[in-house]
């Protein structure tokens, strides 16, 4: 049998724990940073299976698995919740609760798949460390808190991350997407986008709602800059090009006969190139100085960013090894070129600060019959439901076997032996 057969076959032989082990994981989500018991027991398993393991990062876990002269290949699963109450219904829906950061008691559910992520990279894991006259190299299991809150892989990279594990010639990570299951979507260049939430305070100055003489009016400073900020993408970014300016909050007063003295906007931007993204949030600034210039506003503004993703831009030649890989062990047209997500990850954090390059790609999970229906009904939208919706469940078979050969698949494009 080939090397690549003999890993093949053995993946199948995992998916009777892993099926349990994802139910198990579902039904005890943890929120960002407190993902505790979900660490313990990736950290054991790892152990187990003769990983070197280490905590970085409060609740991230690292395997490190060496196996002789090659490559060093980086696999990346996150592994937090949200503060979203289930309503799936499903045997194994999760009925947990815990505490956001705010204090509030909240549902927590794994509603954006990183379960399915944990147990794919766990699987892959428990292959390479079966199969090690396989394969040659150095395998590292990555796993990620907090991605949901953008902390996570900061959180590692602040816990001396660099310096505590071989540095990898690739970095991988994959997402269940709301897609056909058993199907791979990659591309080259971007495939997520940069996200960045902005608060920004403007002063007015507060007086009675019947002698608007004495004040400056925030209200109508705020209108003016909601509206002007509109331009950014509308006039002054290249038609064709990605951008997404979004004030997703205006705040100001409380009281129909009280001119208030400030307000408040919540803004958030997306991009898809980073020499866009700074002259978005450079327009932004203009934009808001400028109104308040005009306004007579008596103090400057304040901008807090926060909530900041980084980009996810896959690089050309990883992104082809792997394509290739998947196209040459998945059946004929599961594998499938993606266009790139409004949506945005912390991944690339931890490639970028090692210098290395990484692909990064989707997995179905919407059994085949659903979802074709839905297209040919022209109802994905509201028919199908996507991450982080309470309702969102992947079916386990077959996106979990589907996401653990990915990870199996292109971790193996560079651990074969001879490559
Ligand atoms: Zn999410
Ligand atoms: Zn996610």
């Amino acid at each position: 049998m080939s090397d690549a057969k003999k890993v093949l076959s053995a993946l199948e032989d995992e998916l009777g724990w892993q099926r349990e082990l994802y139910k198990d994981l579902h039904r005890h989500p943890e929120l960002s940073l407190q993902e505790f018991a979900t660490a313990q027991l990736i950290e054991q398993k790892l152990a187990s299976w003769g990983f070197a393991v280490q905590r970085i990062g409060g609740t991230g876990v690292v395997g490190v698995l060496e196996n002789g002269a090659g490559a060093c290949v980086l696999a990346r699963a996150d592994i937090d919740a949200l503060p979203v109450t289930e309503a799936t219904g499903l045997d194994y829906a999760s009925t947990a609760t815990g505490t956001d950061s705010d204090g509030s008691v909240v549902g927590v559910m794994h509603a954006c798949g990183h379960d399915m992520h944990v147990t794919a990279l766990l699987g892959a894991a428990k292959v390479f460390a079966d199969q090690r006259d396989a394969w040659t190299g150095t395998y590292i299991a990555l796993f990620q808190p907090a991605e949901e809150t953008a902390a996570g892989a900061r959180a590692m990279l602040d816990d001396g991350l660099l310096t505590k594990v071989p540095r990898p010639d690739v970095a991988l990570a994959q997402h269940v997407m709301a897609t056909e299951a058993g199907t791979i979507g990659t591309t080259a260049g971007p495939i997520l986008s940069a996200g960045d939430s902005i608060k920004i305070t403007v002063h007015g100055r507060g007086a009675h709602g019947s002698m608007p003489h004495n004040s400056v009016d925030p209200v109508v400073l705020a209108a003016s800059i909601v509206l002007r900020l509109q331009t950014i993408v509308s006039r002054e970014t290249m038609p064709g090009e990605f951008a997404v300016v979004t004030v997703g909050a205006s705040n100001a007063g409380s009281k129909s006969n009280i001119i208030a003295d400030r307000a408040v906007l919540l803004l958030n931007v997306r991009t898809y190139d980073t020499e866009l993204r700074a002259r978005v949030i450079a327009s932004i600034e203009r934009i808001v100085r400028g109104e308040c210039a005009v306004s007579g506003s008596p103090k400057e503004p304040e901008f807090e960013y926060y909530d900041q993703y980084p980009l996810t831009s896959n690089d050309a030649d990883v992104n082809a090894r792997v394509t290739q890989a998947f196209t040459a062990h998945f059946p004929a047209g599961a594998v499938y070129h993606t266009a790139p997500a409004t949506a945005s990850e912390d991944f690339s954090r931890v490639p970028d600060a090692f210098g290395v390059p990484y692909a990064y790609w989707t997995v179905g999970s919407v059994p085949a019959d659903v979802y074709r229906k839905a297209v040919a009904k022209g109802t994905v939208a509201a028919d199908i439901p996507a991450n982080h919706s309470p309702f969102f469940a992947p079916a386990i078979d077959p996106t979990l076997g589907a996401a653990t050969r990915a990870q199996v698949v292109a971790a193996f494009a560079y651990l074969a032996k001879g490559e």
